[in-house]
């Protein structure tokens, strides 16, 4: 759960509002429980962005899908397109009195977070703009996610991508975030 922990911290989500997610995934016929790290797919062709009739959701030239807090009018049509179900709407509550007061004056902007607005993981897109990964890649202590442009074949992201697969393909947004499955795990 460093990852989960971690994101949390970093990006100072909401009471209730998490990012990062791990699920814990029974196989009856292993009789074992896959823990599987769930977020934004950050989707090559989400179905998000296309729901949105105010284009409050856009994709970088890079690919990571991103929330323009200023266009959500917090109507949830990206909420019901997300095949994932990882689009959350931020809630009118704090950790504490005067939390969005602080945010708005002392936080970066990846901190602030608006009630009434749709938001998800940003795939840490102010660390990766400094050159650092996600902090949830970066701080799992497993070394258990990879992370990499695809784009390059040196990347060491390329061995594992080959092996790895999107959950849910049939849903057609062509997910960025794949998996390696352990054999006779999946
Ligand atoms: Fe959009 Fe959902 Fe794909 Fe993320 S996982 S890009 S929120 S459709």
């Amino acid at each position: 759960m460093t990852c989960v922990v971690n994101c949390k911290e970093e990006n100072l989500t909401r009471p209730g509002v998490w990012w990062n997610q791990i699920l814990q995934v029974e196989n009856a016929d292993t009789q074992r429980i896959v823990y599987v790290r769930y977020a934004c797919m950050h989707c090559e062709d989400p179905p998000c962005v296309k729901a949105c009739p105010n284009e409050a959701i856009y994709k970088r030239p890079d690919g990571i899908v991103l929330v323009d807090k200023s266009k959500c009018a917090g109507a949830m049509e990206c909420v019901e397109a997300c095949p994932y179900g990882v689009i959350v709407m931020t809630p009118d509550k704090e950790y504490f009195a005067g939390q969005e007061a602080l945010q708005k004056t002392e936080l970066s902007a990846h901190r602030v977070h608006p009630p009434g607005k749709a938001s998800m993981c940003t795939l840490c897109f102010h660390r990766i703009d400094e050159g650092l990964q996600p902090i949830c890649v970066a701080g799992c202590p497993s070394r258990a996610m990879v992370f990499g442009d695809l784009d390059d074949p040196e990347s060491p992201i390329q061995e594992k991508r080959e092996r790895s697969e999107p959950l849910q393909a049939s849903a057609g947004s062509k997910p960025k975030v794949t998996y390696v499955f352990p054999s006779g795990l999946k």
